[in-house]
């Protein structure tokens, strides 16, 4: 686990995206300034959140299910059960995960993140997406970029506009995996719901949090060059892989795919 002591300080005189998805879903793990912007958002803002880790869940399970045994997830969130790790370790014992965040709220929880099947392993770092060579830099230390990796960047590039050239470091990370890797991204729409999604974007930036939700063709650049396993982009609550139990049907502001690099 990389620390840098220049980094671990918390600040609660501010609301912070990790901390406010904590409070989504219903967590314990968030200040009073993240409490009250959470309050200001739409009740279907909880939904989304339900329904984005739902996907993660999904997503990851189906690939660990694939044979997929590494795993790179960034934007990691407050821990929340099952983790990562648990759901493919369940399938996988020996499967290797590297989390990433950059909030030290998340770092302060990692020790739940570490706590991995003994015949597999776990590794946090604290570090920005927007830095994605430190990232792979560390990562290379646990995990075999000779062989495939999931990178998985769920509900995490919504908070990197497009002036942070979002797609841009996504292709950065893309380009340093082999073939047979895959892509798990979930994204918030600005072109579904989009009277409540201004009303998200307004209140979180009244918070000091920039969001930039993008439109289905937007978060579809995210997989140029790719190949979307079915169902393809979907919304969170629509997507399941082949032989998994689809979610009841429920309308979602996410949207939500998984690609395999060729
Ligand atoms: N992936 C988790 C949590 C999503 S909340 C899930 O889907 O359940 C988004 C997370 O991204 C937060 O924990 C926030 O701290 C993190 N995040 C936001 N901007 C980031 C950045 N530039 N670099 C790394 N992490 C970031």
């Amino acid at each position: 686990m990389t620390t840098d002591s220049s980094r671990l300080e918390i600040d609660t005189s501010k609301a912070h995206p990790a901390r406010v998805y904590d409070w989504l879903l219903g967590g314990k793990d968030n200040y009073p300034v993240d409490e009250a912007v959470g309050r200001t958002l739409p009740p279907e803002a909880h939904d989304a959140a339900r329904q984005n880790r739902a996907f993660m869940n999904r997503a990851v399970a189906h690939l660990a299910a694939q044979g997929i045994d590494q795993f790179l997830d960034i934007g990691t969130g407050i821990p929340t059960e099952p983790n990562l790790h648990q759901i493919v370790q369940r399938t996988v014992p020996t499967a290797r995960v590297v989390y990433a965040d950059n909030d030290p709220i998340v770092l302060r929880h990692a020790e739940a993140l570490l706590v991995s099947r003994p015949e597999g392993a776990t590794d946090y770092i604290q570090a920005d997406v927007r830095s994605p060579e430190e990232i792979v830099r560390h990562a290379r230390g646990i995990l075999d970029f000779d062989r495939p990796i999931a990178l998985s960047l769920i509900a995490l590039m919504h908070f990197v506009p497009d002036d942070q050239d979002a797609h841009g470091i996504v292709r950065r990370l893309v380009e340093t995996l082999p073939s047979g890797s895959h892509l798990v991204l979930s994204h918030a729409a600005i072109d579904l719901f989009p009277e409540l999604a201004e009303q998200v974007i307004e209140q979180y930036a009244k918070g000091g949090i920039r969001l930039g939700f993008r439109t289905r063709a937007e978060v579809a650049r995210f997989f140029d060059g790719l190949e979307l396993l079915p169902p393809g982009l979907v919304t969170a609550t629509e997507w399941a892989g082949p032989g998994q139990e689809r979610p009841e049907p429920e309308e979602s502001g996410i949207y939500a795919a998984v690609a395999r690099i060729p």
